[in-house]
């Protein structure tokens, strides 16, 4: 492939698949950011060898901009540097930044025009998700989702027309506490919480599957996405993680895509659209599987995702709050300090708090977020 990625967030567990991909398929590399992994980053960008390298920690770029001193590769710092990067010259900028601080360079990389975002931090989406999808097509951009669901409802809707779409069925595996009875989840751990049974993921996603904020976040994320309310999205519990998300038809035919949990497969369609190619990722083999099964969500023990659903279609601040708070508390429980139930409860308070702000511009979010976060004392 005869074209140039910029990967923000090259470090994470996205970001190192991607570039697994990009290698695979030829991809020449623009630029890539990361928060603070020096040691990473520098061995990327020897191997890469990129135009420029950005880390948000500035006394981590400090250090790395020492250790590449002998290659021609740029070193950029500060959430400033990353935006750079992100607005250099690309054919695809892929966002795997994690949390609200995907925002700024997705939108300095959308503003940069003409050119495929490929979505992986959906955080994005929810906490500005009518900003960014209007400056999209404003800027002559095009969306291509990155998150495993999003990718698999991208390609079921090929399967009719716009105004012939349903309801999008959003599958979720329901994470490692299913079957778990509420008292039993008081009592959970980071260690436990980290252990997800099908997917392997970063720290916070992996989190947000457990309490299921996962799935509220990419419903928003859907919504933004697709331009479907709320009401027409259904999140459907099915725990083997095989049926990616599906779509259901004005006919009542319902087009699902199905895949071994594996992310390098929606990672690289992201890069290859509308073509396919042979992928890192295994076959799926039915036979073998067996049972597929489906249930409903469990919504008065998974109050996270009940939350989610209740802000989905608010135009105000709720949605950003609802996240900002919701990394503070994930955040709080991996450090051991805070509980796995006071996760929904410090987002609930949150949002009754700060949710009537207004969002209506990139500033407004961005201090709705600061201020939530100013006020959660965990
Ligand atoms: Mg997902």
């Amino acid at each position: 492939m005869d074209k140039t990625l910029t990967v923000l967030g090259s470090t994470g567990s996205i970001g190192t698949q991607t570039l697994e991909a990009a290698e695979k398929l030829g991809l020449q590399i623009t630029a890539l950011t990361a928060n603070r992994n020096v040691s990473l980053l520098e061995a990327q960008a020897r191997k890469f060898a990129p135009k420029a390298v950005a880390l948000a920690d500035e006394r981590a770029a400090g250090e790395l901009r020492v250790k590449l001193a002998d290659t021609p590769v740029r070193v950029l710092a500060g959430t400033e540097g990353v935006c750079e990067c992100a607005a250099m010259d690309a054919d695809i900028v892929e966002s795997s930044l994690v949390g609200i601080a995907g925002l700024l360079p997705t939108l300095a990389a959308v503003r940069a025009g003409r050119r495929r975002i490929a979505l992986a931090n959906k955080e994005t989406l929810v906490c500005a998700g009518h900003i960014v999808t209007r400056e999209i097509q404003e800027h002559g951009c095009e969306l291509i989702p990155v998150d495993s669901e999003h990718s698999a409802i991208f390609q079921c809707l090929a399967g009719g027309r716009r105004p012939e779409v349903k309801r999008i069925l959003l599958t979720a595996s329901g994470g490692p506490f299913r079957a778990l009875s509420r008292e039993e989840l008081y009592a959970v751990t980071p260690q436990r919480a980290l252990k997800h049974p099908n997917w392997d993921m970063g720290a916070k996603v992996t989190i947000d599957s457990a309490s299921m904020m996962n799935k509220g976040l990419e419903v928003i994320e859907a919504m933004h996405l697709f331009g479907v309310p709320p009401e027409q999205i259904h999140v459907v519990v099915h725990p083997q993680s095989i049926v990616h998300s599906a779509v259901e038809f004005t006919d009542n035919a319902v087009i699902a895509q199905l895949g071994v949990p594996d992310m390098r497969l929606p990672i690289q369609l992201a890069l290859t659209y509308p073509e396919r190619c042979p992928s890192l990722a295994g076959e799926l083999d039915l036979a073998r599987i067996g049972t597929l099964t489906f249930e409903e969500p469990d919504l008065a023990k998974f109050r996270c995702l009940a939350i989610a659903l209740a802000t989905a279609s608010r135009r105000d601040a709720a949605p950003a709050v609802m996240n900002a708070a919701n990394e503070l508390a994930v955040r709080a429980f991996l450090d051991g300090r805070a509980g796995f139930m006071d996760i929904p409860d410090i987002v609930d308070r949150a949002v009754s708090d700060f949710g009537n702000l207004p969002a209506r511009t990139v500033e407004d979010i961005l201090s709705a977020d600061a201020l939530t976060r100013a006020s959660i004392k965990v």
